[in-house]
């Protein structure tokens, strides 16, 4: 069990406590280390190097909610370090909007707390915490322009009206709407309604910025773009910034780390490689990707068979797991070839051959009854001439093996001189 995830501080070269934009970043605070227990074993040890970078922006302490019968969430904990972009993951009904609701005030906790930039929340009114959101469903005022909207927080606060015009012109600037200042929500476009409803949330200078699938409503394109124009612009403010989404590949681009929640507790915390490579579980290998689960006993050692002691890493890895244990690879992590080439290897049979501009995907089927599928360049599949009911063999190159005993995984290959 995960009893407290940390999330480690990881800088990509943000550096200034005020920005050309004059967003300050969160008050600094001393760090204090926390207890070990039940720390992943995939995130990285705690590196003290300077306060800016270890202070933590949002704490959630063993927070649990419950709608009647129904525990939506339980016992969550996890920090988010100041200037960072965290994605918190999961399915739909994870529990992913209740957390993010009871971190704004919208909602209260049944227990635990909520802790901000130091200070105890967890009985703040919503208007005392310095929280900026954007929801998918957080609509503009329709009879305000762009400006009015953005100003709002401003004069609700009461600020003199020069600092209002002057803080809505930087705003405009930074989301890109300059010269659309006069217009009405329903004259812009789905995207550019959410960069106002961005610029909206941090007029007011939030302590820390939430953002509830922001992008959900809109189209691909529009939320590629988005996610690419979001992270660029959390690069030049660095508010700390908390992103909820169902969507793994939207939470690898937009994110430094990411938090992953099923059925309302939290998997795995960690940086998107990390989870990705080093997964603690089923649902998070799974949820992360596509994944081949294959039967460890599927895998043939090359022939003639060598003395596994001196072997293969994945026949070394094998020895030691349980009868039962599997094998976790993905698409693209395989190799595929025409005869043995001295690995351990699956035999398997070609059933689809499926083009995908500059890759090509594979479904084989092993041992006729375990189908999987693997990925690779369009150039590698013309080389080798493939076409469906050829026979072939296929390499994992790297994978984890899962004890369903220990529940564990032990990644095997990766390294550059690994064997496999
Ligand atoms: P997510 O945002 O990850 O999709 P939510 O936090 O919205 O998940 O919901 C988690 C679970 O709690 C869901 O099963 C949802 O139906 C339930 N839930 C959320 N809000 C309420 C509510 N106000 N009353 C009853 N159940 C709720
Ligand atoms: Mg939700």
């Amino acid at each position: 069990m995960i009893g407290s995830n940390l999330i480690k501080a990881r800088t990509r070269g943000r550096s200034s406590a005020r920005t050309p934009h004059g967003l300050s970043r969160p008050a600094t605070m001393t760090w204090e280390p926390r207890d070990a227990r039940g720390f992943s074993s995939t995130i990285l040890p705690y590196e003290p190097t300077s306060q800016k970078e270890t202070a933590v922006a949002i704490e959630v302490r063993n927070l649990s909610k419950r709608y009647g019968a129904f525990q939506a969430v339980k016992d969550v904990s996890f920090e988010v370090p100041a200037g960072q972009l965290v994605a918190l993951l999961g399915p739909s009904g994870s529990g992913k909007s209740t957390i993010l609701r009871m971190i704004a005030g919208l909602e209260t906790a049944d227990t635990g707390h909520v802790v901000l930039t130091g200070e105890d929340a967890t009985r703040m009114p919503v208007q005392e915490r310095g929280v900026g959101f954007v929801f998918q469903h957080y609509a503009l005022f329709r009879h305000m322009t762009v400006r009015d909207n953005i100003a709002f927080g401003l004069k609700v606060r009461k600020l003199p009206k020069a600092d209002i015009k002057a803080r809505v012109d930087e705003l405009l600037e930074l989301v890109q709407l300059t010269g659309y200042s006069r217009r009405l929500p329903s004259q812009l476009s789905g995207g550019q309604r959410q960069r106002v409803a961005l610029a909206r949330a941090l007029a007011p200078r939030p302590k820390v910025l939430l953002l509830d699938e922001p992008f959900g409503a809109l189209d691909a394109k529009v939320r590629d773009e988005l996610r690419a124009w979001l992270r660029k612009l959390h690069d030049e403010v660095h508010v700390t910034s908390l992103f909820v989404t169902h969507d793994q590949r939207e939470a690898f681009e937009v994110s430094d780390q990411l938090v992953v929640l099923n059925e309302g507790r939290v998997q795995q915390a960690g940086s998107p490689q990390e989870l990705y490579e080093r997964p603690n579980s089923p649902f998070v290998a799974s949820f992360l990707g596509q994944v081949n689960i294959l039967p460890l006993g599927t895998i043939a050692p090359h022939d003639p068979p060598r003395d596994v002691t001196a072997g293969d890493p994945l026949l070394l890895a094998g020895a030691e797991a349980a009868a039962d244990a599997q094998i976790y690879v993905r698409p693209h992590d395989m190799e595929i070839h025409r005869e043995r080439n001295g690995r351990p290897a699956w035999r398997a049979v070609v059933t689809r051959v499926t083009p995908l501009g500059g890759a090509a995907r594979l479904d084989l089927t092993i041992d006729d009854s375990h189908g999987i599928q693997l990925e690779l360049p369009s150039d590698r599949l013309a080389g080798l001439n493939l076409h469906a009911g050829d026979a072939v063999f296929v390499v994992p190159r790297v994978a984890n093996i899962f004890d369903p005993h220990s529940r564990t995984f032990q990644p095997v290959g990766g390294g550059t001189d690994a064997a496999l």
